[in-house]
């Protein structure tokens, strides 16, 4: 049985040559498949039923459950998906409140061998790569469950996508090409592997690319992030510098604030100071608490003064306003609670 979902236009034109169709059938089903995101091959309406009666004895769209769906008060809905093979992963979808924007966060491993303090996922240890199929079925998922067509990808679900780059780049490049998604509304967010962020900058990525920064100095991250040892910010910051010199992308800084951890006056100051000369927008993210640690999330308060310290150097920042915080929509939490 060959599944659908992940194959390129060419690959479905190998198959509807098997079947003795044209190469305009096969641009109909490349259609369905990733445009109009059917779940039966019998919604393909324009293909006559004798035809779409053949393509089921040989094709049939997707092998993935949907294990669990829950959908927050604000519209954020997160999906739990099942591979043959057993193993789970989470993508959540996002709308913000210009409609127009529906933004998938999904997977590229199951669990994280980066296994940062603060991070659900990461807890549970590194189980295996998606291969890019998986990552787009994700993507597919929501589209056949929601009947809307997805704007914006982002990598921060779980998993470290630099981990796992030929299976982000190769669906990077389907979310492009196949799904019509603009390269720029791609993000890959990592937790600053040194080595790949250089090969991304010689590629020259059009996508954005997000780095999980988390602290203001080498002491704290690397209290609150292990890969700190392995990838220290003095090095970071030359590839920092030298991505955004190669691309002349601005990168996304995210920033996750934890109260009396990396939320003071100092840190912010520390922070700007660290960033002075890279292209970039910080995005500050008030700390999500998960069960196994005891993190809090700083006041607003605290919040507003941090974005005000960091502002007045000259930064761009915003706050991320919070999704689905009634259904955990934080890294790795629904899968942490479903096992
Ligand atoms: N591994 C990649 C991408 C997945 S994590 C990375 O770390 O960048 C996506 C984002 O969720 C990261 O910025 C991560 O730090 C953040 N995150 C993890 N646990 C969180 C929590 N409990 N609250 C808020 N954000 C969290
Ligand atoms: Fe892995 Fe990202 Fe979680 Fe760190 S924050 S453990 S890198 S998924």
């Amino acid at each position: 049985m060959q599944i659908l979902s992940g194959l390129t236009l060419n690959e479905i034109e190998n198959l509807t040559a098997k079947l003795g169709a044209s190469k305009f059938r096969a641009r109909q089903i490349h259609n369905w498949i990733y445009l109009k995101s059917v779940k039966e091959i019998d919604e393909m309406t324009d293909l006559s039923k004798k035809f779409r009666d053949e393509l089921k004895t040989i094709a049939k769209i997707s092998e993935i459950k949907l294990k669990v769906k829950q959908v927050s008060t604000d519209g954020t809905i997160k999906y739990l998906l099942e591979f043959p093979d057993g193993e789970c992963v989470e993508t959540v979808l996002m709308r913000f409140d210009n409609r127009a924007n529906l933004t998938a966060c999904v997977s590229s491993q199951v669990g994280c061998a980066v296994n940062c303090s603060f991070c659900a996922t990461g807890k549970r240890g590194f189980i295996r790569n998606l291969t890019y199929k998986e990552i787009i079925e994700q993507v597919l998922m929501i589209q056949r469950d929601t009947g809307l067509k997805v704007t914006n990808v982002v990598f921060m679900g779980q998993g470290e996508p630099l981990l796992n780059l030929d299976n982000v780049l190769k669906a990077m490049e389907i979310f492009n090409k196949d799904f019509q998604i603009g390269a720029r509304r791609l993000t890959i967010s990592t937790s600053g592997i040194i080595p790949k962020i250089n090969e991304l900058a010689n590629i020259n990525m059009q996508s954005t690319l997000a780095l999980s920064l988390h602290a203001p100095n080498h002491e704290i991250r690397s209290k609150i992030m292990q890969i700190e040892n392995k990838y220290p910010m003095d090095k970071l910051h030359t590839a920092l510098k030298n991505y955004t010199d190669k691309t002349g992308r601005r990168i996304t800084i995210e920033y996750l604030l934890i109260k009396d951890l990396n939320d003071t006056a100092e840190s912010a100051k520390q922070l700007a100071h660290y960033l002075y000369d890279i292209k970039c927008n910080i995005n500050l993210i008030p700390y999500n608490p998960t069960e196994k640690n005891d993190y809090q999330r700083p006041s607003n308060n605290s919040i507003m003064k941090f974005k005000y310290l960091i502002e007045h150097a000259g930064k761009k920042v915003t706050v991320r306003l919070e999704r689905g915080a009634d259904i955990d929509a934080a890294c790795g939490q629904l899968r942490g609670k479903v096992n």
